[in-house]
């Protein structure tokens, strides 16, 4: 029997896009998507589809450039300082792990500010960002939904100052005006499919890099005016994401998705509330609706929870080493019912303890 599988990415994948990618690339009677040119006709068909998909559950403006790119969500931190507004400081809402690798590598290339950090909450928090003088800056980047720490913007500074996004964990969750934001970039392995691509968002006009000086694969207009296609796209990971995006529109769009998302997590987090075992320290209005991290009461109860649950064929709740005890993650097609059995496993704990 397949284990129940909550890892934070890689990640479940539904069995009817699972079924549907091998149908498309191990077809014996004509050549596979993987096996022919990326100039060819059923390849730039497939990238075209794609980013009218994005646009369509989007609802993006039509200036807006959709990419499909290599390196995951982590070449953005490098590509994001060389392209945007280079002359000037970049900002960061500092909300864990992933902000500060895009710190680090931004620092290298370009002045930077903290604009404010959760690190006084232990990231269980996200800080306030609302009344910030923010016009100096080039842009401001943060995370929307924190992977590691379990915490989610669930309101977005507003602020002429473009606004970068780094919407990996989150991705296509909920429904959010996607055109308040200037770029948004998301790993592909979550909401998205496989990971190694990265779909990245971007308004033209906040690109002035000097493209006489910056990395041909490192400039964004060098792949815009490529279609994404500049060197050999990952054909593999945007039929992934193809078929991701076409499972979201099949639900009824991202108002249905959000409903779910909202109807697991409440399902999840009420357990832990309740049950006595128990506890998570994330604030209330920042909880993530993807990552669910909690804690066990005591050192030993997470020990003995982790193999009572690996024995009811749960798997990849353990906690990210940083953080310590459980993170569940319920990315956008983790069915229901398999939170449900996760929850009765927490009830059975409980009762096997009184
Ligand atoms: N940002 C966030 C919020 C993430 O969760 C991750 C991966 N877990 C990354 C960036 C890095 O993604 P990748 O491994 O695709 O570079």
């Amino acid at each position: 029997m397949k284990k129940i599988n909550f890892f934070a990415g890689p990640s479940y994948i539904d069995v009817a896009i699972m079924n549907k990618a091998i149908e498309l690339i191990a077809n014996d009677t004509k050549l596979s998507l993987l096996e022919i040119s990326h100039r060819s006709e059923p390849i730039t068909n497939l990238f075209e589809e794609t980013r009218h998909l994005v646009k369509e559950i989007m609802q993006l403006k039509q200036d807006k450039e959709v990419l499909f790119l290599h390196g995951g969500a982590s070449l953005q931190f490098a590509m994001i300082p060389s392209n945007v507004n280079v002359n000037s400081t970049a900002g960061f809402l500092d909300t864990g792990v992933w902000t500060q690798k895009a710190i680090k590598e931004a620092k290298k290339i370009r002045k930077i500010e903290i604009i404010a950090s959760g690190d006084k909450y232990e990231y269980n928090k996200i800080p306030k960002f609302q009344k910030l003088s923010l016009d100096h800056l080039a842009y401001i980047h943060l995370t929307s939904n924190n992977t590691i720490y379990g915490t989610q913007f669930h309101s977005f500074p507003k602020t002429k100052t473009p606004l970068v996004v780094d919407m990996s964990s989150d991705i296509l969750s909920r429904q959010l005006d996607f055109n308040q934001f200037d770029l948004i970039f998301a790993g592909f392995q979550k909401n998205l499919g496989t990971a190694g691509g990265c779909l990245v968002i971007i308004n033209k006009d906040i690109i002035d890099c000097d493209s006489k000086k910056t990395l041909s694969m490192l400039d964004y207009n060098i792949h815009i005016s490529g279609k994404s296609m500049f060197n050999t796209p990952p054909v593999f990971s945007v039929l992934m994401c193809n078929l991701s995006l076409k499972w979201i529109k099949e639900q009824g769009g991202l108002e249905v998705v959000e409903q779910m998302n909202i109807a697991k997590a409440k399902l999840l987090y009420d357990e832990i509330d309740r049950n006595s075992l128990f506890e998570c320290f994330v604030a209330k209005e920042d909880r993530s609706l993807m990552n669910i991290c909690f804690e066990a009461t005591n050192e030993l109860i997470e020990k003995e929870f982790l193999s009572f649950s690996e024995q009811s064929n749960i798997v990849g709740i353990k906690g990210h080493k940083l953080k310590g005890g459980f993170r569940a993650s319920l990315y956008n097609t983790m069915p229901i019912e398999n939170v449900s059995l996760l929850v009765q496993c927490m009830q059975s704990f409980e009762k096997s303890k009184q």
